[in-house]
């Protein structure tokens, strides 16, 4: 999957003799015993880098079939249209790797279906050990610890259920939010008082 080859056995005779050459400097005395401080023969070095290979194509696999599931998620809330389009956003402005392709229709499960994305939460099962430190996950914005007493739990502007941008800031300058200002930035989630 990844397109830089693997290395020759050439390569891997040089990369284990320049290995081995820095290991006889830094040891002196065990210039004829390396293998006790960890010489590389050029067959380790393929080795291990066949096996770091294996492992990267595993978790780009993965980023890729998160990305797929998350994009079918989002395609249940948009129309044809709008998923081609961001579809075409995608191959044309971001990197074109399961990194980016989960990333970015994570964001967009976020924006579209916001229930949903917390039920993918990739914290779900930290979400009860988070409850300690946080009020809302920071990665799906999901509440984990009850509202105060005084707050409004969607009712007036501004609070958790109203995501629009700005609605927090109105009903601070009301002076209706007694929590006034208490947002959580990195969610985007209001915390704001009943309006009295
Ligand atoms: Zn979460």
């Amino acid at each position: 999957m990844y397109d830089v080859p693997l290395r020759t056995p050439e390569q891997a005779i040089k990369t284990a003799e320049r290995h081995n050459r820095k290991l006889a400097q830094r040891f002196p005395l065990l210039a004829d015993q390396l293998d006790m401080v960890g010489a590389w023969t050029p067959e380790k070095v393929l080795e291990d880098e066949r096996r770091w290979r294996a492992k990267m194509d595993a978790s780009e696999r993965r980023a890729q079939e998160r990305g797929d599931m998350l994009r079918s998620l989002v395609a249940q809330r948009l129309t044809d249209q709008a998923l081609t389009d961001l579809d075409a956003y995608f191959r044309r402005v971001l990197p074109q790797n399961g990194g980016y392709w989960a990333d970015f229709w994570w964001q967009k499960l976020k924006l579209y279906w916001p229930e949903m994305a917390q039920q993918e939460c990739p914290w779900r099962d930290k979400h009860e050990a988070f409850a300690k430190y946080e009020p809302v996950c920071r990665t799906c914005g999901r509440r984990l610890t009850p509202l105060p007493p005084d707050a409004c739990g969607g009712e007036s502007v501004g609070c958790e259920s109203n995501r629009v941008a700005g609605a927090g800031e109105a009903s601070r300058q009301t002076g209706s939010c007694k929590q006034g200002g208490n947002d959580d930035y990195l969610s985007g989630v209001w915390l704001c008082g009943r309006i009295r």
